[in-house]
């Protein structure tokens, strides 16, 4: 029984993750580029020759693949050259967090198998619950953004079917949620898995900077009730994927309150502000929400996963309390976080977070999610001054959404249709990660800066190499020749070593 971890084999564990850390240390401080650039088809081939069924080859040649297969060509979000999506660096005594949890692998369903551990998450749950504003709040942790506010529709789903004196079947079809058009696409989605209608939800106009707008959504509820709709819940997002703003959470609270449309925040993105020493006030208001989502492993800079929904009544979790003889019988009366989550048997992520806030203290780790947003700032002075480059809108948190606009493309049609080849082009040479997204119809690119460490200095060689890219893109006509332009700029250089 070598390869199971027990009192024999402590020390073969000391030593190969003492060996797997000085493998993953070498490549992070190694790592040239974000991503190797390597082409899909290649990738696929090197998957597809492993054979899962060989006899097993030891740790040491199972690591080395993992090596040469996964490492090399794995994304590295610490690179300042990945400005991509909502993925952060990570700090250390998370990761350090990550290998004890993994190893003890406690389970935090029931208090019979994690005890202390679940007083723990218990006590980070109103630990962030305190610092949104909740006295009496509860919640658990999730996997993510998504499930966060899946459940937290879900328990708002609960609320507004108990509320009404329709019969469930006849009221379910009735219930609408509202959110803008910039809110998280889970929102969406989770609709459609609590089984509400096609049309359940109801987008409110913005301002035209992608935040709600409190008038608009007052009416739309009156509508939609004065059209025999049950009003569920309002989506505020803290935070918004693509434009990282923060929709006014007090003003919305103050037209849902009075009618009784449940109020859930979206803070995937924005819950960096709950511990950041210079802007806590721009999610003022968020205390008068009664659900709120956040999502540690994006500006928490804990590694995925760790989220969590938060709840300002910790009463209103009970509607999605089951009980199994098995496991959490009616009569038992220990602290069982089954009887508030939607899995069953998960991970102790809460550690990770409990060890960043002992090591760093909460205002530390508030500092890099400030520092990430002054670069920000400073990335869209440096865009409005540049004639080759378009800035589209501002954001409060760290996105830069942009255009580039080489004298090639004179026109708004030209330029949108450099977006995509521009991002592609650059995520197959490897060397800077940029996203694309559609603002307002039409297409931009798009920089999340979430790395505390990254320059303007970097940023300006990102913004070069984009440039680069689109000048030698605008004179090729169409996307069917990009696949020449990929070599075209390896040629040129554009695809060369990075300097950051
Ligand atoms: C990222 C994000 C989510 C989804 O979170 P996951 O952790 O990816 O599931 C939800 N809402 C917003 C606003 C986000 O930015």
């Amino acid at each position: 029984m070598q390869e199971l971890l027990t009192d024999r084999t402590a020390h073969r564990y000391r030593d190969l993750v003492a060996d797997t850390a000085s493998r993953v240390a070498n490549r992070v401080a190694g790592a040239r580029q974000p991503f190797s650039g390597a082409e899909r088809a290649d990738l696929q081939r090197l998957v597809d020759a492993v054979d899962l069924d060989a006899p097993g080859v030891g740790d040491t040649a199972a690591l080395d693949e993992v090596d040469s297969l996964f490492l090399d060509n794995a994304v590295w979000f610490h690179h300042p050259g990945y400005a991509a999506h909502l993925n952060c660096p990570v700090v250390l005594p998370a990761i350090a967090a990550e290998a004890v949890l993994a190893a003890v692998n406690t389970s935090v369903d029931t208090y019979d198998q994690s005890t202390v551990g679940t007083l723990m998450e218990r006590r980070l749950i109103d630990w962030t619950a305190e610092r949104i504003g909740f006295p009496a709040g509860g919640g658990v942790f999730t996997s993510g953004g998504t499930q966060s506010n899946f459940h937290a529709l879900f328990l708002a789903r609960e609320a507004a079917l108990g509320a009404t004196t329709a019969p469930r079947r006849e009221a379910l079809p009735r219930l609408v949620v509202f959110a803008t058009a910039s809110s998280h696409f889970s929102v969406g989605k989770s609709a459609l898995l609590l089984g509400l209608e096609d049309d359940a939800v109801v987008t409110v106009h913005d301002d035209g900077h992608g935040r709600m707008d409190a008038a608009a959504l007052a009416a739309a509820i009156d509508a939609a009730r004065a059209a025999g709709r049950i009003p569920m819940a309002v989506v505020a997002t803290a935070g918004t994927t693509d434009r990282g703003v923060i929709d006014p959470v007090a003003a919305i609270a103050a037209v849902a309150e009075p009618r009784g449309v449940w109020v859930h925040v979206d803070a995937a993105y924005g819950c960096g502000l709950l511990v950041s020493p210079r802007r806590r006030h721009l999610i003022a208001g968020i205390e008068r929400a009664r659900s709120v989502t956040v999502d540690f492993h994006k500006s928490f800079f804990q590694p995925v996963s760790s989220s969590a929904l938060v709840v300002r009544e910790a009463v209103d979790l009970a509607a999605g309390a089951w009980h199994a003889d098995y496991l959490n019988p009616l009569e038992n009366a220990e602290p069982n976080q089954v009887d508030v989550s939607l899995q069953t048997t998960r991970r102790f992520d809460a550690l990770k977070l409990w060890t960043t806030l002992r090591s760093m203290g909460p205002d530390r780790v508030g500092e890099l999610f400030d520092t990430a947003i002054d670069l920000a700032a400073a990335v869209h002075d440096e865009i409005e001054a540049d004639g080759e480059l378009e800035l589209v809108g501002r954001s409060q948190l760290s996105t830069v959404l942009f255009r580039v606009r080489p004298a090639a493309a004179p026109d708004d049609a030209a330029r949108d249709a450099l977006v995509a080849p521009v991002r592609r082009v650059l995520f197959e040479s490897g060397r800077v990660l940029v996203a694309k997204t559609v603002i307002d119809g039409r297409p931009c690119l798009k920089l999340t800066l979430l790395n505390p460490a990254t320059t303007l200095d970097d940023v300006r060689e990102i913004l070069r190499v984009v440039k680069d890219a689109a000048t030698a893109l605008a004179g090729i006509a169409g996307e069917a020749s990009v696949d020449d332009l990929t070599n075209d700029l390896a040629g040129a250089g554009v695809t060369g070593e990075a300097t950051a």
